[in-house]
Parts: C-alpha cells; sequence; structure tokens
C-alpha cells in the first residue's frame, strides 16, 4: 500500500514536470484582432496579470487579417482570430483556418445561438442592426420591422450602405432564414426603391445624412450610435446623433437582428491551450463588462452590467437565429442584393 501511494507520488511529479514545461513552452498567445488595440489591450494585460501568458496583439481590418491568415497557412504565427460578424467568422471557417474548440467554459458563458454548432467559434460582445429616424420627421409609431422600410410612403427617405458590406449581408441572411429568400427578395427590391441615395460610406455616415437633412431613416450598428453620442470630438457627430431615435424592430415577431464580434483559435495555433485560456477569460464576468462597454456593445452572457448609453435605449427581443446560419446564408443574400439592384 505504502508503496503504491509512493508510485503514485512518483508519477504525480513526473505529471507535474512535464506539465509545467508543456505550460513554459506555451506562454504566450498570438492575437490577430479586428478589434483596435485601445479596445482590448487594457484586458489583454489584466489577462497576462493574472496568468502570466503573454498576449502579442497584431491589429488590423477583418478582411484584411482573414486574407493574411489564408495566405500564411500553416506557417502562421496566429493562434486567435479576433474579428466582427458571424458571416465573417464563417468565412475563416470555409477558408479552413480556425478549428474547433470544445470547451466547458465557453459553453455554459456563451449562450448557443451566439457560438458556432460545431465550436469553431465564440461570439464575445453583441451588436443589433437598427433603424434610427430623424426626431420631428417620422414617428416612431410609423415603423414597427426592417420589413416597413420597403413600404412606398418611404420613397427616397432611406440611407443604407453598400451591399458590399457584410453588416447589410447579414441582416438580409437573417430575414432568408426568417422569412425565405421570396419575400426577402421583394423587400429588398422595395428598400432599393426607397433609397435618397446611391449607397456610400460606412454605418456612420447614414445617420450624419439623416441628421444633415438627406433622408429621414437610416440603418446602421448600435455601437455606432453609441460613439456617435459620446463622442468627445468637436465635429458635429454628437449633435447629429441626437437628432435621431433608435427604433427596435420586429418586436411582435422574430426580435431585431443582432451580430456579433467574436474569436477563434486558428488551424496553424502552437499555443493552443493558452489560446483557449485567453478566450475563456474574455468571456468571463469580469471581462465582458469592460470589452463591451469599451465598444458600446452588449455583453455576450446575461447578467453584466451594460452602459449607460445602451440602457438608455431599453431592452430589446433580439432574433434568436443560430448566427451561423447568417454565413449559411450569405451566398445567397449577396447574390439575392445583387438582382435587387442593391449597390
Ligand atoms: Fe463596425
Amino acid at each position: 500500500m505504502k508503496k503504491c501511494v509512493f508510485l503514485q507520488a512518483i508519477g504525480f511529479a513526473m505529471i507535474g514536470v512535464l506539465g509545467s514545461s508543456d505550460l513554459l513552452a506555451s506562454q504566450e498567445v498570438n492575437l490577430y484582432s479586428a478589434r483596435k488595440e485601445a479596445l482590448i489591450k487594457p484586458l489583454l494585460d489584466k489577462f497576462t496579470a493574472k496568468t502570466g501568458i503573454k498576449v502579442r496583439l497584431i491589429t488590423g481590418k477583418a478582411d484584411a487579417l482573414l486574407k493574411r491568415l489564408q495566405k500564411e497557412g500553416a506557417n502562421s504565427p496566429a493562434d486567435i482570430l479576433l474579428t466582427t460578424d458571424a458571416g465573417r467568422l464563417h468565412r475563416a471557417k470555409a477558408a479552413g483556418v480556425i478549428q474547433s474548440v470544445k470547451s466547458d467554459t465557453l459553453i455554459k458563458s456563451v449562450p448557443a445561438n451566439y457560438r458556432d454548432p460545431e465550436g469553431y467559434w465564440y461570439g464575445l460582445s453583441l451588436r443589433a442592426r437598427t433603424i434610427f429616424l430623424v426626431n420631428g420627421k417620422v414617428k416612431p409609431s410609423e415603423i414597427s420591422s426592417y420589413e416597413d422600410l420597403a413600404d412606398q410612403k418611404w420613397k427616397g427617405k432611406i440611407c443604407i450602405r453598400s451591399s458590399s458590406n457584410i453588416y447589410n449581408q447579414s441582416l438580409v441572411a437573417s430575414m432568408i432564414t426568417s422569412i425565405g429568400e421570396a419575400k426577402t427578395e421583394a423587400w429588398a427590391k422595395g428598400l432599393v426603391a426607397n433609397l435618397a441615395r446611391p449607397p456610400k460610406g460606412g454605418d456612420r455616415d447614414q445617420i450624419k445624412a439623416a441628421a444633415a437633412g438627406q433622408c429621414d431613416i437610416a440603418v446602421a450598428n448600435t455601437y455606432y450610435m453609441g460613439k456617435m453620442l459620446n463622442s468627445k470630438k468637436d465635429d458635429g457627430q454628437k449633435e447629429a446623433g441626437t437628432k435621431m431615435t433608435l427604433v427596435w424592430p420586429n418586436q411582435d415577431s422574430r426580435g431585431a437582428h443582432v451580430n456579433i464580434s467574436g474569436a477563434a483559435v486558428t488551424k496553424s495555433s502552437k499555443n493552443r491551450d493558452s489560446a483557449v485560456k485567453l478566450i475563456e477569460y474574455l468571456v468571463s464576468k469580469e471581462a465582458q463588462q469592460w470589452y463591451a462597454e469599451s465598444n458600446y456593445e452588449y455583453p455576450v452572457r446575461a447578467g453584466v452590467e451594460i452602459s449607460k448609453t445602451l440602457a438608455n435605449w431599453g431592452t430589446f427581443k433580439a432574433d434568436s437565429v443560430n448566427l451561423s446560419k447568417l454565413g449559411e446564408n450569405n451566398a445567397a443574400a449577396v447574390r439575392l442584393m445583387d438582382r435587387a439592384g442593391w449597390r
């Protein structure tokens, strides 16, 4: 019996030695991030202080980072891809540059509709794509759904960015999932007929154009409005934001279209365990509040406080479709928008 315990102790000691050398070899993580340094670095520093794992941060534009991963292939130094929009994460999965991760912590923390069913990517924060009305021109009672944007009475009144943008592709993909392709195509045609101008600029530009009188209705992601309302710049952004009212669409039906920023472990990762630990940290309650608040987004998990700006917009019902559907329907959405003449 004694001998047995002794052997066991040696066994544990050996595992301990092997384990720690293993850990030493993976005490760093290389993070490719579409999120800007100021919006993530403080959290990475906290993670390093907690775990001793160093994080090397490489930031870039979302589409460029994905291309870079594809080009680097197995030689990529990246361990994690952090990017925005489930459609993009789906592209990364389809391109074979990310791998499946099974983590009880991630599965427990991230609601099922905000992560890939096969574990390839996990949502970290939520944003809604919603409708903004110019105060005094359109009453919130006049528009209650995305479908309403196709109503003829809004001819020449709507600003929305180009169909080449993934946010619009994902919105259309969500509609294909919920109401089918035929109805979505008729809707897209109606929307295009109502545009105040050929699509140009980003989400913020739609809000600015509306505030400047070029249209009465703008479609944009919530965090852009959050940033505008809290802008310290002297460039009229804040004033533009205050001229608009946010409408939560489809509250009596499927809910407002939401999307995520999310993370995935790359296929080429040489520091897989540390990479998983970092993603797990980013969904911890402690990290979630800061991560969401720094970009005026919603936490991906329940029970985390939200910022004042977001609290002002009230609670809303979100479309519960599994976001992997947005990726699956992306190609159909792009073709549909093209047929509808959405430039
Ligand atoms: Fe964005």
